[in-house]
């Protein structure tokens, strides 16, 4: 089986009706990028940068090795784009041991990604630098995660302005990017519309938009039973983003686990979306479906699939 996927490396991925679509994939670190490439990937859809700031007793990077950092996944991906995600700690994402007992009761519900980035304003501006300082080495999309609110939007932006204006004041070299924002929160899927306003493009978290639509704890074992990318409640909001998207002729991708699990890629390529990111190993499966879906056929069946009362069975029968 490895040996017959590995043999799609190079295939672009394109449905049997000549729909391509764009497979990429999800890292962790800059050194990522060399299994990236391996797996095909044709970009980076997802840098989760917050693991460059995890594990060290709350001591930040500074902006050098943060641009160092980002400059070897940019330079790692040959050219291919990256897209860079600002930090996103807390939940199940403490900066540090010490600190995953020191947060509220419902630290998913707390401060964290945007949230902490944007309590901690001289870090996040850090940060920001040195994403913009990357991007003068090859093609960055900067993208934002868990935003709900129009305030936290605008502060955001004008952050993105103001790190701009801080390295115009050095003098130091900086890249152009495309900012995008994570559709994470149901709040966000139902405003989709105003997200448009203010951003290139968007890419849906399905792991937490499941996880805050039906409130389940995503690390609450008691609760996985529930845990279900299936209800029609999470279909309905990701396909609402999806078709919002299209209408605007905006980019939109999946980030989350469904893009890389094959249950899904019939289903998310009939909703019509054409860029999914994924964990590397995941990639060459996917394109296999890929390859094997007709786009066009499957638009009424995906309607059908998103509207009905047991997805889960529409999608296996
Ligand atoms: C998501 O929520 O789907 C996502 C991609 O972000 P993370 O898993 O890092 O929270
Ligand atoms: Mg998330």
């Amino acid at each position: 089986e490895r040996g017959r996927l590995g043999r799609l490396r190079h295939t672009p991925a394109v449905t049997l009706d000549g729909q391509k679509v764009e497979l990429l994939a999800n890292i962790e670190l800059p050194e990522d990028a060399e299994a990236a490439l391996r797996a095909g990937a044709v970009g980076v859809g997802l840098f989760r940068s917050e693991f460059l700031f995890m594990g060290r007793e709350g001591r930040m990077p500074d902006e050098e090795e943060q641009y160092l950092a980002y400059r070897k996944a940019v330079e790692g991906m040959q050219g291919l784009p990256v897209t860079i995600r600002t930090v996103d700690v807390g939940a199940d994402k403490p900066l540090d041991e010490t600190r995953r007992y020191d947060t509220h009761l419902n630290p998913a519900l707390g401060l964290r990604a945007i949230r902490w980035s944007l309590s901690e304003p001289e870090m996040f501006r850090t940060q920001l630098r040195a994403i913009l300082r990357a991007a003068a080495h090859g093609k960055v999309n900067l993208l934002v995660p868990m935003l709900a609110h129009g305030t936290e939007i605008r502060q955001t932006l004008s952050l993105i302005d103001f790190a701009r204006a801080e390295l115009d004041n050095r003098g130091v070299a900086y890249g152009p990017v495309s900012i995008g924002a994570m559709i994470e929160i149901p709040a966000a899927a139902l405003q989709v519309r105003t997200f448009l306003r203010y951003f290139d493009y968007l890419s849906i978290g399905t792991n937490d938009l499941i996880q805050y639509t039906l409130a389940i704890d995503r690390a609450d074992e008691s609760v996985a039973h529930l845990y279900d990318p299936c209800h029609p409640a999470v279909l309905g909001l990701v396909a609402g983003t999806i078709a919002e998207c299209r209408r605007q002729g905006k980019p939109v991708s999946v980030c989350g686990e469904m893009a890389g699990d094959t249950q899904f890629t019939r289903l998310l390529i009939g909703l019509g979306l054409r860029s999914f990111s994924m964990h590397p190993a995941q990639i060459l499966a996917v394109k296999q479906e890929v390859l094997r879906a007709d786009a066009t056929r499957l638009e009424g069946w995906a309607r059908d699939v998103v509207a009905s009362e047991d997805p889960a069975q529409a999608l296996a029968g």
